[in-house]
């Protein structure tokens, strides 16, 4: 398939993209011959007639596991204590063909917004055992034409004081998990959680992600044996750690140090607003805090910063519509970042960022933010003019492409009624 008449992200003129084998062949600038029309006359032509093509989205963190929770069972006070004990409730009662249900539901949400790779956690757990795991697999395979879906293994109960759950995830990874998780932080002895962690990443030649630091105190800070770790496993690039929510409640001088540590260890950081600016910030008696990890400051010293949906309506949090475009104006609220510039690289995170991410890749910056020649056919065209418009318009894709096949189309226009004044 051909798409002709095309804008590209950060490039003058128009374009057209040959797309053939689910990948992109070419992208010629147009009016330097037609030629390249002519020859692959056998392939169907779309007129873009001008409008934006620009990366797909890659949530990488979510828990399609448990999305939609909280139609089951709401979360009435909001806590993160009333959320714990809902999850476990429900999780005894859960079983494969539930979650995977969730899973699909989650999937075709995040695809119709114009995601086409994500990252979901599944709990693996004495309780969830490898429900959630065996779900993601059958999951992961049923999406595979639309969605390219990575499972984490993710010990959310902890490792070292929950016998099992560290043959539980070595079982996972066997089963076909994508990426080991961990939460150093809610385990009893979170150094040999993280050690525990990176045993299983390099037996099975997986990255490592994990949920570090949910928390407003500056004294939990299992981040620095993050660092240590990834440092001393020669991991870098190959590491991501989601929330940091405690590397803001630092003093100025010492996070900018524990910044710079990130940086040259290479760990991706994912923040998570929404659920963040949902759950943090209870215990402040005064002016409560917006609990994400400091972005711009991570951003400006080079470290590889992403966002992703996380909760999608379930007990830690009962909004979300699993919409990276949605995300965007969150993080762009949350994080002060409405400049021009700071709008197109909240854009950025959720596009090439995150799948500097999922590639593992050590330098972000070796991505350009457009759609390039010889990636994956996936992209979306908005009716938009900018990066920045799709953000402040909350606009929706118009066409999401998928291997190079249109999978979700939306009319352009709006019919209105004549009687309107
Ligand atoms: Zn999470």
């Amino acid at each position: 398939m051909i798409f002709k008449n095309a804008r590209l992200v950060g490039k003058e003129g128009r374009w057209t993209i040959v797309c053939e084998s689910g990948k992109i062949k070419a992208i010629h600038q147009e009016n330097d011959g037609s030629s390249h029309l002519n020859s692959e006359n056998s392939h169907s032509v779309v007129d873009l007639e001008g409008q934006l093509v620009t990366r797909s989205f890659a949530d990488v963190h979510m828990h399609l596991d448990k999305a939609y929770n909280s139609e089951v069972k709401p979360n009435q006070s909001g806590t993160l204590g009333e959320a714990i004990e809902i999850g476990q409730a429900l999780k005894e009662e859960t079983d494969v063909a539930s979650v995977y249900e969730k899973m699909l539901r989650g999937a075709r949400q995040a695809l119709v917004h114009g995601t086409t790779r994500l990252r979901t956690h599944v709990d693996v757990d004495p309780i969830a055992r490898l429900t959630g795991v065996e779900a993601g697999v059958k999951a992961r395979e049923a999406l595979a034409d639309w969605v390219q879906m990575e499972i984490v293994a993710f010990p959310q109960e902890g490792i070292t004081g929950e016998p099992g759950v560290f043959e539980l995830l070595d079982e996972s990874l066997r089963m076909g998990c994508d990426a080991i998780g961990g939460i150093p932080a809610n385990d009893p002895d979170p150094r040999t959680h993280i050690e525990k962690v990176f045993d299983l990443a390099e037996k099975h030649a997986v990255p490592v992600d994990m949920h570090v630091d949910e928390s407003d105190d500056p004294n939990d800070l299992t981040l620095l044996d993050c660092i240590d770790v990834t440092n001393e496993r020669g991991f870098g690039g190959r590491v991501a750690a989601a929330h940091c929510c405690s590397l803001s409640a630092q003093e100025p001088q010492r996070r900018q140090s524990i910044i710079e540590q990130v940086a040259d260890a290479g760990i991706h950081m994912i923040t998570l607003p929404s659920t963040n600016l949902y759950l943090q910030g209870r215990d402040d008696a005064v002016n409560p805090r917006r609990g994400l990890m400091p972005v711009k400051e991570l951003l400006a010293s080079g470290v590889n910063v992403t966002y992703g949906s996380d909760n999608v309506r379930d007990p830690f949090n009962p909004f979300g519509n699993a919409n990276m475009v949605e995300g965007a104006l969150i993080l762009a609220h949350a994080g002060h970042m409405g400049g021009r510039e700071e709008i197109a690289q909240v854009f950025d995170m959720g596009t090439r960022r995150s799948v500097a991410l999922l590639d593992s890749l050590g330098d972000a910056d070796s991505l350009v933010s457009h759609v390039n020649e010889g990636d994956r056919a996936d992209f979306l065209v908005w009716d938009a003019p900018s990066s920045q418009a799709i953000v402040v318009n909350q606009a929706r894709p118009r066409f999401v492409v998928v291997a190079g096949n249109i999978v979700v189309e939306r009319e352009a226009k709006v019919k209105v009624s004549e009687d309107l004044p």
